[in-house]
């Protein structure tokens, strides 16, 4: 590892692109400590102070767009307006957004102290930095994934290492380029490379570890973060499902699944693999969802397109797959269902006839492919919905929103959604996790905080007298005990004042046991030492 170029092709038109350098270990391990070091001064600002530079990040970044868009198009094969509007149009009403939810993570909290248990005594919850956290994420949004950990891992205190996948390095590059720009020197580091890097980082003494990506990698990740006892965050593939019922608003929900399940060509851990459709309405669904998705575009056929290619080799060939095994075992297409010949364009499908037999319904295909299968109820499409080893988002489309919302609690999922399906990813006050598979990370929201936090309790007794149960025992310390229980139990003015009294006797003999002559005469100080020699 360390010396090696690597340099990856458009995945439009599969030009070379430039060449990047990967960081050998020893630079790794230097780039943590800068990290580190950076971080002291970031730590000790306000939360305030923070928001306001990470802001400047993004107003930085929307002004550098002209820059940022050529490089995001080159590495994904996307339109450059694609990469606008699923990267950088949100950007700081992003940022703003997840400022807000983290302001109040970031709170201290005051705990209420029964003042009668425990006289003069409070207690405050801080929430601290880590120190320095590394990011690794994939390639589907190369900016993307980066910014829903990297705001609240700076508005936290801490510095951060990113590493880029190996496919979308430059993208990665340019991101730290900009925040370089703004922020202090060090705070946010890079380092570039393939898993083998990903590893040095977590090795290099990163206080904590996000990781977005496969399940395979997530796994990996988790076991060398427990092995440093470092906390992690991992958020991995999806299978979403969305159910079609029969009183569905057909246009809409048409157009609502052929953009959740083909935006970014299907390269979204929460795009829409699966559609379970009631068979009352399954053939007229299936004719409008072929007709709509064969007259899109993919990129680069013309000027404007509305999806790009796959992002790599391997990718294209698992959606080959997916599909020719469908086929085979009989479903049928009803559009797509071929590579488009130019880069890893893939023509955007629609499956008719799935089944749970097929890949295509249980693995992650990651690629511009909507299956569909024809039920007889809405219990049997949640059914089949469940029936999966992931669970990041699933929707229910219906005109009956009430019914709606009890369908869609009923998916195994971290995102549930009635009419609209992966949209919350934009919305970083609402928490983005899954079950299963799909990883028990969270990113956005306050929840996402324990990653990038610690909690540190102060505690502090300005109480006169000694506690109650304090040492040394006697008769009374029983009684105190009884008198506690009874009080939680049943309670009474009775109970209330025995243990008034009980605390008084009690305060009364620690207190009396500390100035007390000694009830055995201690040894001669040169004796004791020389027992404790023996
Ligand atoms: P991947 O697991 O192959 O790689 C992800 C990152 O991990 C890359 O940066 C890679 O270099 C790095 N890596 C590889 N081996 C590593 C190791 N041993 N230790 C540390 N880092 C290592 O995933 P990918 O193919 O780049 O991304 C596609 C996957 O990401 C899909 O499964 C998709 O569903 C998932 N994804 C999930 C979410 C989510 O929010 N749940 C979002 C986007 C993508």
């Amino acid at each position: 590892m360390g010396q090696g170029i690597f340099s990856e092709k458009n995945p439009g038109d599969l030009s070379a692109l430039s060449q990047v350098e990967a960081t050998s270990k020893d630079e790794v391990a230097r780039i943590v400590a800068a990290a580190r070091a950076a971080q002291k001064q970031w730590g000790d600002k306000s939360v305030d102070a923070r928001a306001e530079l990470i802001l400047a990040v993004a107003r930085r970044m929307m002004e550098q767009r002209a820059e940022a868009l050529p490089i995001i198009a080159s590495e994904t094969g996307r339109s450059e307006t694609e990469c606008l509007m699923s990267e950088l149009a949100s950007a700081l009403e992003f940022f703003k957004q997840a400022i807000r939810a983290g302001k109040k993570a970031l709170m201290p909290e005051r705990i209420k102290i029964s003042a009668l248990d425990y006289p003069g005594k409070k207690a405050v919850v801080e929430v601290l930095p880590r120190g320095v956290v590394g990011i690794i994420a994939p390639w589907n949004y190369p900016l993307g994934n980066f910014m829903k950990s990297l705001v609240p891992a700076l508005l936290s205190g801490n510095a951060v290492v990113l590493k880029p996948s190996e496919q979308t390095p430059r993208t990665g590059a340019w991101l730290a380029k900009i925040a370089g720009e703004v922020l202090p020197r060090n705070l946010v580091g890079l380092v570039q490379g393939g898993g083998e890097v990903g590893e040095a980082l977590i090795g290099a003494g990163v206080d904590a570890i996000v990781f977005t990506g496969s399940v395979k990698t997530g796994k990996r990740v988790a076991v060398s973060a427990a092995e440093r006892l470092i906390p992690y965050s991992v958020e991995l593939g999806g299978k979403d499902a969305a159910i079609v019922l029969a009183d569905c608003d057909l246009e809409r929900t048409v157009a609502g699944i052929a953009q959740w399940g083909l935006h970014n060509a299907g390269q979204n851990c929460a795009a829409v693999e699966r559609v379970y459709v009631e068979e009352l309405i399954a053939d007229t669904f299936v004719e409008r969802l072929g007709r709509f998705v064969s007259e899109l575009r993919v990129a680069p056929e013309d000027g404007l397109t509305d999806l790009g290619p796959l992002q790599n080799e391997p990718q294209l060939r698992i959606v080959e797959r997916h599909v020719d095994e469908a086929k085979d075992k009989g479903a049928k297409v009803v559009c797509g269902g071929a590579p488009t010949q130019r880069g890893y364009g893939y023509r955007p499908t629609v499956l008719d006839r799935c089944t749970h037999e097929m890949a295509v319904m249980r693995e992650e295909t990651f690629g511009p492919v909507i299956g569909v299968m024809r039920v007889k109820s809405a219990e049997e499409a949640v059914r089949l919905a469940n029936d999966s080893s992931y669970g990041l988002n699933g929707s229910v489309w219906t005109r009956d929103i009430e019914r709606g919302i009890v369908l869609a609690k009923q998916l195994e999922v971290g995102v549930a959604l009635v009419n609209n399906h992966a949209i919350t990813g934009i919305l970083p006050e609402t928490p983005w996790t899954g079950v299963k598979d799909t990883g028990p990370g969270v990113a956005s929201s306050r929840h996402a905080y324990s990653t990038f936090t610690r909690p540190r309790t102060v505690f502090v007794d300005r109480s006169s007298k000694p506690d109650p149960w304090w040492m040394p025992a006697d008769d009374n310390l029983r009684a105190l005990g009884e008198a506690l229980v009874e009080r939680q139990l049943h309670g009474g003015l009775g109970v209330l004042l025995r243990l008034g009294a009980l605390v008084g006797k009690r305060v009364k003999a620690i207190q009396a046991a500390v100035t007390a002559p000694p009830r055995k005469a201690l040894p001669p100080a040169k004796e004791s030492a020389k027992s404790a020699e023996a």
